[in-house]
């Protein structure tokens, strides 16, 4: 498989009207909500605050990938404005990602500012590498209500092959103690499943959700590395997890979260706290529920992870444009959402950015 060039906005700014959204029908506006032109009703923000990141995992960073220039990036009050904008549209989940959003430096900052704001719900997905007691019970305090972690094998030597680091497993194990004596629950820790790398750990990751009594959640290896080497040989599916996980444990399916749960969750019998989750995004897309908006670091509006189109919210923001003109923006940005990934299609092209600088 081939693919075209990233190609990202070398000047550091748009010109004004480009990449503005095309103006939605009349109807998009009529409540104040943000939905789209399939009806999906979007409560769920991925605010995405870094594009940077200490580990480079073979799934997501290739080891040259470039870093969006500083100069792109959005303040700590234009990442609370677009919150703060979205809140009052509806949306009442937040979940602070990157890159590696404990690289951020006014993170502080950023969650006292999310925990003022009327989410029911503010999460955050981390390596775990930076978790320290001291800040993990400054971010509880803050209003961070969950962390989820990322941790691709149990095996050291793996760990450090994965991450192109010299990290190990028991980085995670000790940033789920942090987590835990800190007040956060549950816990949940991903893990992209890829053939040949780590798909003889599967029983071993159930058996670490049980002893741990985390959600472990395995999820199909999706096309946005930044390296492009995405190849759907190496996808280890949902299926064939669960076959490999149900040769040592017997499960018993709890279904999805909610409506618009990604995971197919289940938990074990006996009494364990522990459940697994299995994101299917490739084999069994969600995007019927969606209910997401991402946003980028460097100001770009996302309806999808994998929209070609992206909007500019940034010229927006730097001047300081009132919240019925950000409004606006994000009602017509959010009926340009896509109805799916289209990943098995023969003509599916992924998105010209990585994972990483899209925010997981
Ligand atoms: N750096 C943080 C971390 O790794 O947890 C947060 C950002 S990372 C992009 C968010 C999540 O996306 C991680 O759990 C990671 O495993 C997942 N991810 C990254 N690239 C992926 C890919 N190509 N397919 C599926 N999941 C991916
Ligand atoms: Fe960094 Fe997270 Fe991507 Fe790994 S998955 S390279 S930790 S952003």
């Amino acid at each position: 498989m081939t693919y075209a060039l990233p190609i990202f906005d070398p000047a550091g700014e748009s010109t004004p009207g480009e990449s503005m959204p095309p103006r939605a029908p009349d109807d998009a506006t009529r409540s104040n909500a943000l939905f789209d032109a399939y009806g999906r009703v979007i409560r769920d923000l991925r605010l995405s605050v870094t594009d940077r990141c200490n580990y480079r995992c073979i799934y997501c960073m290739d080891p040259d990938h470039r870093y969006l220039p500083k100069q792109q990036l959005l303040s700590v009050d234009q990442y609370l404005t677009i919150a703060r904008v979205c809140a009052d549209l509806g949306v009442r989940k937040v979940r602070v990602t990157g890159g590696e959003p404990t690289l951020y430096p006014h993170l502080q900052t950023l969650l006292e500012g999310l925990g003022r704001l009327p989410f029911d719900d503010v999460a955050m997905t981390t390596n775990g590498s930076l978790l320290t007691a001291d800040r993990a019970a400054r971010w509880r305090a803050a209003g961070l209500h969950r962390i989820t972690m990322s941790l691709d094998s149990l095996r050291a030597d793996r760990v450090a092959a994965i991450t192109r680091q010299s990290v190990d497993a028991t980085t995670v194990t000790r940033a789920i103690a942090v987590a835990r004596e800190a007040g956060f629950d549950p816990i949940k820790v991903n893990a992209v499943v890829m053939r040949s790398i780590n798909d003889d750990e599967l029983a071993d990751f159930a058996d670490f959700a049980r002893e741990y009594e985390i959600d472990m959640r395995l999820i199909e290896w999706m096309p946005l590395d930044s390296g492009r080497t995405w190849d759907r040989e190496r996808v280890v599916t949902a299926d064939e997890m669960l076959a490999a996980i149900r040769a040592r444990h017997d499960l018993v399916p709890l279904g999805r979260d909610d409506a618009h749960g990604t995971s197919l969750n289940f938990g074990f019998p006996g009494g364990s706290r522990g459940r697994l989750g299995i994101i299917a995004s490739v084999t069994r897309p969600f995007c019927g529920a969606c209910s997401r908006l991402r946003t980028t670091a460097d100001g770009k509006v996302r309806p999808c992870l994998f929209s070609h189109e992206e909007w500019n919210l940034r010229p927006l923001l730097r001047r300081h444009a009132d919240d019925d003109e950000i409004t606006r923006f994000l009602v017509d940005a959010m009926w340009t959402k896509q109805a799916g990934h289209g990943i098995g299609d023969a003509t599916f092209a992924p998105p010209a950015r990585g994972m990483s600088a899209i925010g997981g």
